[in-house]
């Protein structure tokens, strides 16, 4: 049966009260109104044990990104040039190794390019756009 205030395919069905009309609905519909009848078959949960709440040990905030450093000059590579390179990277179905290798570059430099932490210098961002088949120095048209 559906549930006649969203329509809803529901298995159970709770009997509200709303404006003063009584209605079959879901469980996500239930709350808009009186419940007049439980929810058929009732939940009944064994009370547990109070638990403990969960000690809240916030963390600190992240460190704060240290500004990306300008190598490259005048060309401005695109500002998700790490995640385009990332995305399209794991869609070739290459690890970063493979990749960096590929490139010819570390991969600890290359993990960095795709945090963001550096920016591809102009030779190497030509590599990666050629390796990667994506533009990443000059924007999409
Ligand atoms: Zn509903």
């Amino acid at each position: 049966m559906n549930c006649e205030l969203c329509g809803r395919e529901m298995h159970r069905y709770h009997e509200v009260l709303i404006d003063g009309v009584t209605m079959k609905v879901c469980d996500q519909c239930a709350k808009y109104g009186k419940e007049v009848r439980r929810a058929t078959p009732p939940v009944v949960k064994a009370t547990r044990a109070q638990a403990p709440a969960p000690v809240s040990n916030p963390l600190p905030p992240p460190p704060r990104r240290r500004p990306v450093q300008d190598i490259v000059d005048d060309d401005e590579p695109m500002l998700d040039f790490g995640k385009m390179i990332k995305k399209r990277r794991e869609e070739m179905g290459l690890s970063q190794e493979q990749l960096a290798t590929k490139l010819q570059e570390k991969k600890n430099l290359l993990a960095k390019i795709e945090r963001e932490e550096i920016k591809p210098d102009k030779q190497t961002a030509r590599k990666i756009e050629k390796v990667l088949g994506i533009r990443i120095i000059e924007k999409i048209q």
